[in-house]
């Protein structure tokens, strides 16, 4: 390449970012390397201990091409100096926790994120000995109040799934630098072209590279980008130890969609504006999210801290018994859309997250995140992820069940 690959366009990223232009073979698309084993070509040591940044490939827990190639475009797309895939984003997610928290440590987790990683913070971290806070990361001050002299690790998530809340990035960054903890963050939700992180002060981004990343629907997998220092020490333990790591035929598949990432993201983005707009507009929606929109509650924070607002809106449409009937409406009577967890994909996808559930088994919130809660999900919302078809059609789908 001509220049740096950290000087080049996120579309040249994606398409040629960690793809190997000097293989002896000549491929021009990446190939797909599914051997777990690799033929030593000299007399090495049996434990993983015995990598080099510079040793060739001995097994695939450890590296794999395929696999490396997809890490480093992960990494080219975040400016960031390295990145480890895991076989899923929780895979990612407990990876990295469990291998930077020890016992004793304190970590403060936003109050409302993805939901496996707030059960994962209540359950699991606390039978390490790890203590855990839950704070509504809205307000930075909230973050500020919770740090403890023990405090080592801040997770939060912009927008939280699924009601769409902010959280200012570079401010919970400043604040862990000032309290000598790490910043992770998950970005599931913008991909990492929709904000950029690591240039907010971010220590770690976390995605669930199944949503926008691979973008298709048909490969889960998990990353995490930081520095090479600690990216290293988290493939140490969590990939060659713990072992969840990203099989090479999902790693390909994953690239395949990466490539594309940059075009996706627009196309996601216009299209939501569409809808939200749309859903707006429609007497029985009583409140859209999305930070697309002025009427988003942190609009300012969304325009200050956003490249791309992407597909993601949560709408409400009244109370939970009203959710609940245009839940079961869905299910019956959309051609386009699916009725379906997850999200980021071609395909468009909604479900009904009911508050009550939510708030008491996942998120376990008091009285006053509660609050905060309700003032952006109500009784309930509905997460819309905008796929790619053309928003006329979602539109004409929606009508017939809002
Ligand atoms: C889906 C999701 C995860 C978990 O990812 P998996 O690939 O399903 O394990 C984590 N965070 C967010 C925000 C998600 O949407």
């Amino acid at each position: 390449m001509t220049k740096p690959i950290n000087r080049l366009g996120p579309m040249t990223k994606a398409i040629h970012a960690g793809e190997d232009r000097h293989s002896l073979i000549g491929e021009s698309a990446p190939a797909l390397h599914l051997s777990s084993t690799f033929i030593s070509k000299s007399v090495e040591g049996f434990s993983a201990h015995d990598i080099k940044p510079d040793s060739p490939y001995v097994y695939s827990r450890w590296a794999n091409p395929t696999v490396t190639m997809l890490e480093k475009k992960l990494a080219a797309l975040h400016n960031a100096e390295a990145c480890l895939c895991m076989a899923s984003g929780m895979a990612a997610a407990s990876g990295f926790l469990l291998t930077l928290l020890n016992k004793g440590d304190h970590a403060i987790f936003s109050d409302v994120c993805y939901a496996g990683i707030a059960e994962l913070a209540h359950d699991t971290l606390p039978r390490m000995g790890i203590n855990v806070s839950f704070v509504d990361m809205s307000h930075p001050k909230n973050v500020y109040n919770e740090i403890r002299p023990d405090t080592r690790l801040i997770h939060s998530e912009s927008p939280v799934n699924p009601i769409g809340r902010l959280t200012n990035l570079a401010e919970i960054s400043r604040i862990a630098k000032s309290a000598g903890a790490l910043h992770s963050t998950d970005s599931t939700f913008t991909s990492p072209l929709g904000q950029d992180a690591i240039g907010l002060g971010v220590d770690l981004v976390l995605h669930s590279i199944t949503k926008y990343i691979g973008g298709h629907g048909d490969a889960l997998g998990g990353a995490i980008v930081g520095s090479t220092e600690l990216i290293e020490k988290i493939r140490f333990e969590a990939g060659i130890h713990l072992g969840g790591i990203l099989s090479p035929f999902n790693a390909w598949l994953i690239a395949r969609g990466a490539a594309t990432l940059p075009l996706r993201l627009d196309a996601h983005q216009k299209g939501a504006l569409k809808v939200a707009q749309w859903l707006e507009s429609q007497p029985s929606v009583t409140k859209v999210i999305y930070p697309g929109l002025p009427s988003h509650p942190q609009y300012t924070l969304a325009k200050q801290q956003m490249k791309n607002t992407s597909g993601m809106i949560a709408f409400q449409v009244g109370n939970a018994k009203r959710g609940r009937e245009i839940a079961q409406k869905m299910m019956q009577t959309l051609n386009i859309i699916h009725y379906a967890v997850s999200l980021g994909h071609h395909r468009s996808l909604v479900f009904w997250m009911e508050t009550e559930g939510l708030i008491n088994t996942s998120f376990r919130l008091s009285e006053k995140q509660a609050k905060s809660y309700r003032d952006f999900a109500g009784q309930g919302v509905f997460r819309l992820s905008v796929g790619l078809e053309n928003a006329d059609d979602l539109i004409t789908d929606l009508g017939q069940v809002l």
